[in-house]
């Protein structure tokens, strides 16, 4: 029956599990946003996995559920091999206790960046386009490239891990155990790091008399024309610039899109970044490379899990 079949998208962080049902060519219909911070264990997970698909297809026929997951995975095992920020995940076989739960409804599973890809690339900012790169702007800094509809994954699934390029040769320490990464510069942990350095330092600057360092509040305080919080925005934006010029020198994309949260900060850190790809990246190359923000915002990554489908 026509308008009655629906796919389920899920995009499962450390935080929330969001989930979307779809059109069977891909609009959107109906959305929830699921707080998981009480999940102790994977049997909780499983089971808003089945609530939420059931209350999404509750009078309609459901006939493919995509999975995006905030972690690295073993698509072949179906199991988060490793994940900051689902640890109770961490060697779950979820791919296949999913597929038991949903028998015989197809499943796919993928990483949330690639994701957030897909979504932005058949429905969002890359619409359009041949080729596209991601740069997912949150806890961590993801990454994903695109060309002719297909994700790159690389050898082994791991193409794309732009937050872990080294930008600076034995810089700052990284949460990976290396040096020197992007995401050691510019992501939520490294700005905030970087703010509790300045408020540790100077106690009576406007940075050390918050009440709570995070990148909402760093944001206000640089809105309110800051120049210490803007300074390291600005800073952080400059890695980040520096990191676009990489990108567009290596791969040279028709667009790169800047999406997750941090996006909200652009007034503070894009006008910086912009200068730096422009100083370090061929002039052909950064003037063929557009640089989008991201359309989709926080919803890219349910919209890319049922793109298998489409
Ligand atoms: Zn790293």
């Amino acid at each position: 029956m026509p308008g009655r079949e629906v796919y389920v998208g899920f995009d499962l962080g450390g935080s929330f599990l969001k989930a979307s049902s779809f059109s069977l060519d891909g609009e959107l219909q109906e959305r929830r946003s699921i707080d998981t911070q009480w999940c102790m264990r994977a049997q909780n997970y499983l089971d808003l996995f089945k609530d939420a698909a059931k209350s999404l297809s509750s009078d309609k026929c459901l006939m493919g559920i995509g999975v995006a997951v905030a972690g690295v995975l073993d698509l072949d095992a179906g199991k988060i091999i490793d994940s900051p920020n689902l640890p109770v995940l961490c060697g779950v076989p979820l791919l296949g206790m999913l597929e038991n739960s949903f028998s015989p409804i197809p499943l796919q599973m993928m990483n949330d960046a690639n994701a957030a890809a897909l979504g932005e690339y058949f429905a969002g900012a890359g619409e359009g386009y041949e080729s596209m790169f991601i740069l997912t702007l949150g806890t961590g800094v993801g990454g994903g490239f695109v060309r002719n509809g297909e994700i790159w994954r690389g050898a082994s699934g791991m193409a794309g891990e732009i937050g872990h390029m080294a930008i600076e040769i034995n810089g700052k320490q990284c949460t990976c155990g290396s040096h020197g990464c992007l995401e050691a510069y510019f992501s939520s942990w490294a700005l905030v790091r970087d703010a509790k350095a300045h408020a540790k330092r100077y106690p009576d600057s406007a940075i050390g008399s918050l009440d709570k360092i995070s990148p909402i509040s760093l944001s206000e305080l640089a809105g309110s024309g800051d120049d210490e919080a803007r300074a390291i925005w600005e800073n952080g934006g400059y890695a980040l610039g520096v990191g676009i010029a990489n990108i567009m020198n290596l791969l040279n994309p028709e667009c790169i899109v800047l999406a997750g949260g941090l996006v909200n900060a652009k007034d503070y850190f894009l006008p910086t970044a912009q200068n730096a790809w422009e100083e370090n990246s061929f002039e052909q190359a950064s003037s063929s490379s557009k640089v989008f923000l991201g359309k989709l915002g926080e919803w890219a990554g349910v919209r890319g899990a049922i793109q298998p489908f489409l």
